[in-house]
């Protein structure tokens, strides 16, 4: 499946960031992850100082899956907010999600930290405004329940949001836990600490076949290679739809763009996240340069042509969208894309196993916050490699 159209910002910006090369071999490891994107890399980043041999296999070059269109937000606050999450999964687990989701930020930021290179990673507030008069009362018992529960949450009067962000709105919530990074050089800087640690990663291998037998998985590459591996991680985004037997989520065509650079400095309130609760919703956030990044009016996933073929349509109306918003900040596209993403029921990520699957683990970040559900991912993988246990197993497990 083609993941994304062909010129995400962040490709073009970075283009090749490191070259990798395919398998050539036969090979063992202890575990060996199946897919180099940010989900792979942050699996591979947790389990590189392991005493377990580990490799990374991608059919791809590396981060060229849903990663590079990624507008890479890092929100806590999942696609269904907590009011809703609570009737699928309950009060204690919605709550949980949103701390664990939480966590995951500053966790990327002690990674990022720690990393040699930069990934543009930066702690950004977020704000979610009412988009009608009508979601009023939703976003303001959202509100009120993150209050309680102690998330850094702030509500916002129409005046306020005029005063600091340049328009208005019924209300919004304004948090003051999320960040941004370039997920893929995120990528590339988790999986060149792996490769140092003596970690093989291995690009252009596309993995055929999977053979479950008594000692773990042996892989089938389409060059005639063999992977034999105690323990197996699929994280292969969207495409791991393919090696679960039963609907788990939906596809959805997202689309987003970059603006030319800006020549005013000063955009809005400290360059904040931006997202409304209008169901064909806008989002906007700074990107480095000078330049803004717009994105959203999701619609249902047909094929990569029809997809991409809305490009120009959907890029005219973010702009348009952005426009009436801030009209204080003209923009115009530079670069445009189109991505598909998967939506689960409850907004939250699979992660775990399944009784047809033995020795494999699956990493699946679907929704709106893949990245910071990966986190969360690679810490329970990591955990379940090394002991077969991890805390909130349950809470992303096939079976809730
Ligand atoms: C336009 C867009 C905007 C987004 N915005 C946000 C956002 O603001 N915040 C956020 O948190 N998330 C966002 N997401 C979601 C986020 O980008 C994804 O959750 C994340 O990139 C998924 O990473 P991944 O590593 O799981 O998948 P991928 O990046 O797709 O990587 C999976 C890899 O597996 C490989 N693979 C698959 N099958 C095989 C095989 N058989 N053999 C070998 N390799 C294989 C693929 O080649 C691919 O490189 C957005 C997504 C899109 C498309």
């Amino acid at each position: 499946m083609d993941l994304h159209s062909h010129h995400p910002y962040w490709l073009m910006k970075s283009g090749i960031v490191k070259p990798y090369v395919s398998l050539q071999e036969n090979t063992q490891v202890d575990v060996a992850i199946i897919g180099g994107g940010i989900s792979g890399a942050l699996i591979a980043y947790y389990l590189a100082n392991e005493d377990t041999s580990s490799c990374v296999i991608d059919r791809r070059h590396i981060g060229m899956g849903s990663t590079a269109a990624s507008t890479a937000l890092l929100q806590y606050e999942i696609d269904t907010p907590i009011r809703k999450l609570k009737e699928y999964v309950g009060l204690y687990n919605a709550i949980k999600s949103y701390e664990l989701c939480r966590k995951a930020i500053y966790n990327i930021q002690t990674i990022c930290g720690k990393l040699k290179k930069s990934a543009s990673f930066s702690l950004r507030p977020s704000l979610h405004y009412a988009s009608f008069k009508s979601h009023f009362k939703g976003l303001y018992e959202e509100y009120s329940l993150r209050k309680t529960y102690g998330f850094d949450v702030k509500w916002m009067q129409p005046d306020e949001l005029q005063d600091k962000f340049g328009f208005t709105a019924p209300g919004a919530i304004f948090s003051g836990d999320g960040a941004e990074v370039d997920a893929y050089l995120l990528t590339h800087h988790l999986l060149s600490h792996y490769q140092a640690k003596g970690h093989a990663v291995y690009d252009n291998t596309d993995v055929l076949n999977i053979v479950h037998n008594k000692r773990g998985v042996e892989l089938e590459t389409a060059d005639g290679y063999k992977v034999n591996a105690k323990k197996l991680v699929i994280a292969c985004g969207y495409e791991s739809l393919r090696y679960i037997p039963r609907k788990v989520a939906e596809l959805h065509s997202t689309y987003a763009l970059v603006t030319e650079p800006l020549r005013q400095h000063k955009l809005w309130y400290k360059n904040s996240l931006v997202w409304e609760t209008a169901d064909l919703y806008l989002y906007f956030r700074a990107v480095d340069g000078n330049r803004i990044l717009i994105g959203g009016k999701d619609d249902k996933f047909y094929n990569p042509d029809v997809r991409d073929a809305r490009i120009k349509q959907k890029s005219k109306a973010l702009i348009d969208t952005f426009q009436k918003k801030m009209s204080g900040i003209p923009v115009k596209a530079d670069f445009s894309w189109a991505g598909t993403f998967a939506v689960t029921k409850d907004g939250l990520p699979y992660i775990g196993s399944i009784p047809e699957m033995p020795h494999t683990y699956f990493a699946l970040g679907f929704g709106g916050n893949g990245i910071t559900f990966s986190v969360i991912a690679a810490e329970m993988i990591k955990d379940l490699v090394r002991t077969g246990k991890t805390p909130n197993k349950d809470l992303f497990s096939f079976n809730r």
